[in-house]
């Protein structure tokens, strides 16, 4: 399905070559992948060959589809050869906000002038990016889930000085990707997922730290009670407890309000360095850094 026209993906990490195959594979478009080091660039183009290869793998794309969309993925190091001709840059850049600040004034210069900037952000202020470039009505949020490849929902955040048609463009290319979409008419920390996610993680927390019930026990609920795929502390262990630890702050930060206050389990979890998956152990003990959980 080739529907033409140029898209362009800043930062080549965990999210952005996901957000690169999603463009080529299911939009058609021609995607610039811009990184800041030759090695991350093809660290994600890696990222790339190895996810299209699991989808001819499982027969949803030929050899030669795969071929295609790896083929109109074109990495890059330079930022305005990037952005030329583009009708929309999604931003998936590390989460630092002085970092995107300074990107998003590069942006304001380098872009044309009815070019989208959306960023695929989760807590930094759309409209604090917005203000740093001198078209803050063509700023929005697009925030893809992880894996992008697979998860089907975008939430599209609204800053103070987006306009109509930024969000009414942005969802049309949703729709192009293949991908949902829900409007946060307001931008506000954590938008619709993370701010009903984090505090559920965080309840688990205080349930084990009350001494109400185990891990095992409370996940078990929670996936038989709710209907969860998964239960809430294993999946803590999947995001991160550190991660999971940033958000309540800024929540905290933002909203000043004890509702979001992290459970103190949690923050000694962190300090103990039991991130979850990533580090070998959290609720449960994963073995090796990133490994599958071990009962
Ligand atoms: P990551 O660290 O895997 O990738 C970030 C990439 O950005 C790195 O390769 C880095 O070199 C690159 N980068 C740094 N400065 C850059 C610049 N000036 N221009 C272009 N690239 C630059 O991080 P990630 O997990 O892919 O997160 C990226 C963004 O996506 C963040 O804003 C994050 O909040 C958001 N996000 C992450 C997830 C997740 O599950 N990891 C989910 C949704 C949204």
């Amino acid at each position: 399905m080739v529907s033409g026209g140029k898209v362009t993906v800043l930062g080549a990490g965990l999210m952005g070559h996901g957000i690169a195959q999603v463009a080529s594979q299911s939009g058609g478009y021609e995607v610039s992948l811009l990184d800041v080091e030759q090695s991350f660039v093809d660290r994600g183009m890696k990222m790339i060959r190895d996810s299209v290869g699991k989808f001819v793998e499982k027969g949803k794309l030929t050899k030669g589809e795969g071929d295609e969309v790896v083929g109109r993925i074109h990495p890059t190091l330079d930022l305005a050869e990037a952005v030329r001709g583009s009708k929309l840059v999604i931003e998936a850049a590390t989460e630092d906000p002085r970092l995107k600040l300074e990107l998003y004034r590069k942006l304001s210069d380098l872009a044309e002038e009815d070019t989208i900037l959306a960023s695929n952000t989760s807590s930094i202020s759309i409209t604090l990016l917005g203000s740093a470039t001198k078209r803050p009505e063509n700023v929005c949020g697009m925030h893809f889930f992880n894996p992008p490849q697979l998860m089907p929902l975008i939430e599209i955040i609204r800053g103070k000085k987006t306009s109509d048609s930024t969000v009414q463009k942005v969802r049309d290319m949703s729709a192009k990707l293949g991908k949902e979409t829900v409007l946060c008419k307001v931008d506000s920390p954590g938008f619709i997922v993370n701010r009903i996610l984090v505090p559920a993680l965080n309840e688990a927390v205080f349930l084990v730290q009350e001494g109400v019930a185990d891990p095992d026990d409370i996940d078990k609920a929670v996936k038989l009670g709710l209907n969860w795929p998964m239960g809430p502390l294993q999946l803590l262990d999947y995001v991160g407890l550190d991660t999971t630890l940033n958000i309540t702050q800024v929540f905290m930060n933002e909203f000043q309000d004890s509702k979001y206050r992290p459970s103190p389990l949690l923050r000694e979890m962190v300090r103990a360095g039991m991130m979850g998956r990533k580090s070998g152990k959290g609720f449960y003990e994963w073995g090796s850094p990133g490994a599958t959980k071990q009962k």
